[in-house]
């Protein structure tokens, strides 16, 4: 068995009147992240981490901001199209691991929710997808609730 591993990062903006979305699940906040997309800062650092252990361009390459196609598409869209790209190379998903870095909102009470979404949308058990939440100890943008960002990692691997 051939397995590989990938990291993604991604950050965006926390602006007035955009829906906040995180790994595919609409979280209630008084902002919500900036971007061409819906803004899905966590599944955009999955995307780039699965891009990576396939050794393909990264999400800005794939789906640039200036085509008018990904205007307002929901990012779950994007990471399907990214694992059908691991899955024609022979790979599937063994399990990935994430970290959400907020000032706000707190993201205890959604964390089961976010991980059966990336699990139906990932078609893999839930008990596959780590996810973590943490704030910034107020220091930098992060920490002034300017934005939010998001790391992961994945493995995936190849029955031979
Ligand atoms: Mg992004």
């Amino acid at each position: 068995m051939e397995t590989r591993i990938g990291v993604g990062y991604d950050i965006h903006r926390l602006v007035s009147e955009r829906k906040l979305f995180i790994g595919g699940v609409e979280i209630p906040y008084i902002k919500g992240l900036l971007g061409h997309s819906d803004a899905d800062v966590l599944i955009h650092a999955i995307c780039d981490a699965l891009l990576g252990a396939i050794a393909e361009k990264d999400i800005g390459e794939l789906f640039p901001d200036t085509d008018p196609k990904y205007q307002g598409i929901s990012s779950s869209e994007l990471l399907k199209v990214v694992l059908e790209l691991v899955r024609k190379k022979g790979y599937q998903v063994s399990n990935l691991d994430t970290v959400i870095i907020a000032e706000e909102p707190k993201f205890a009470p959604f964390k089961n929710r976010i991980q059966e979404s990336l699990s139906k949308i990932m078609n893999i058990d839930k008990d596959r997808v780590g996810l973590k939440a943490k704030t910034n100890e107020g220091l930098g943008e992060l920490g002034r609730k300017e934005g939010i960002a998001c790391y992961a990692t994945v493995l995936i691997k190849k029955e031979s």
